[in-house]
């Protein structure tokens, strides 16, 4: 067989599995004109609550917001300073300077890309107030010991699991462990909707009240505002798309890890390629299937799939230690994180991707070595 092109994230085979449906239900919400607050909103959060095993489920606009808004009500104040992982997206970090704290990055695991955990404590001072875990790639940081650490300082955990739909920690869902999580719907993710999408979740019955005010403009009754909040709710329309994806979700996630152990059998053996690790505590969602290229031969395997019509990312490429917004932090220290930025490379997966065209996949990552 010849495979012409081989995109990063191919989301049309599972839009097919259930196109008829999302069209009915977003004709629904067209008849019915409930476009702000529909009642899919309400279900989706009572679904994705249950989902996750967790009381309170908030449906908001974007992860971001799930995580800016998650901070405002968990208390974070300008001053106060946030641990965090350099290796994630922008805005793990930004949600902490958004409300004038500063984040402080601890280096991360050079095998599940993930927060180190045991470097948690030195970076502790008397102005730390929280952590903020990133469960990378869809692999849940090691939670166990960050809640310990963490009780023993009196911080709060606030975990970003916009990566990590369905991903689990010692068999409890990631994000759904610690003080609050937040998740992103944006249209790549495991759980993905047509547009900008998050929740926020927590088993605390004041925390989800603030971040209910929060998302409607402060106001807990409607003009009757209490406090500077934001216009953030999650559309009728995507709850609808979501909540239809929902019910999928687990085997695509199945199709992922399936995708990705017949990844680690092609790859192995290969010199100085490193395939993703599963610690025995999670359950990985395969968010991303990254592996590092060693000897500074990863831009190299990198170009040679693009000239091939083959989709790969460099997930990050500048850790967010050193983004220019952060250039008047003091540095930090966290050489791991540095260099899997030069090492680490996303390969093409997707709940149905096929044998053939992961064996395509590494058959370039072989030749271009
Ligand atoms: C995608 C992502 C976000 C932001 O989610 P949006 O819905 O795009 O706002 C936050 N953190 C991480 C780690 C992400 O991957």
């Amino acid at each position: 067989m010849i495979i012409e092109k081989i995109p990063l994230l191919d989301l049309q085979p599972e839009i097919k599995e259930i196109r008829g449906e999302i069209m009915a239900a977003i004709e629904n919400i067209i008849d019915s004109g409930q476009f702000i607050m529909g009642p899919d909103v309400k279900e989706f959060e009572k679904e994705t609550a249950e989902y996750l095993g967790v009381k309170h489920a908030i449906g908001v606009n974007s992860g971001t917001d799930a995580l800016v808004l998650g901070v405002r009500a968990l208390g974070l104040q300008a001053g106060d300073e946030v641990i965090t992982t350099p290796f994630t997206f922008f805005a793990t970090g930004e949600c902490i300077s958004h409300v004038g704290a500063t984040p402080v990055f601890v280096d991360i695991d050079p095998r599940t890309f993930n927060l180190d955990v045991a470097q948690i404590e030195k970076a502790i001072t008397p102005k730390t107030r929280m952590i903020i875990p990133v469960h990378l790639y869809g692999h849940a940081v090691d939670m166990d010991p960050l809640i310990e650490v963490a009780r023993k300082y009196g911080l709060t955990i606030l975990e970003d699991t916009a990566q990590a739909w369905g991903s689990e920690y010692k068999g409890k869902k990631a994000g759904a462990i610690a003080d609050a999580g937040a998740y992103s719907f944006f249209p790549s993710k495991n759980l993905g909707g047509f547009g900008d999408g998050g929740l926020f979740v927590t088993n605390d019955d004041e925390l989800a009240d603030t971040v209910r005010m929060l998302r409607v403009h402060g106001a807990r009754k409607k003009y009757h505002n209490e406090t500077v909040g934001v216009n953030s709710r999650l559309d009728t329309i995507q709850a609808a798309v979501l909540r239809i994806k929902l019910r999928k979700i687990d085997e695509w996630n199945e199709g992922r890890r399936r995708a990705a152990a017949r990844y680690n059998e092609m790859l192995a053996g290969i010199e100085g390629v490193l395939t993703p690790v599963e610690a025995g505590y999670t359950k990985h969602v395969y968010h991303q299937y990254t592996i590092r290229i060693d000897g500074g031969r990863r831009d190299k395997v990198q170009a040679h799939l693009g000239e091939s019509n083959v989709g790969s990312f460099v997930y990050y490429p500048v850790p967010v230690d050193k983004l220019p917004v952060y250039k008047d932090l003091p540095a930090a220290n966290c050489p791991i994180s540095d260099l899997c930025t030069t090492e680490a490379l996303s390969l093409p997966i997707w709940p149905s991707i096929t044998e053939d065209v992961q064996a395509r996949v590494v058959e370039l990552i072989k030749q271009a070595l």
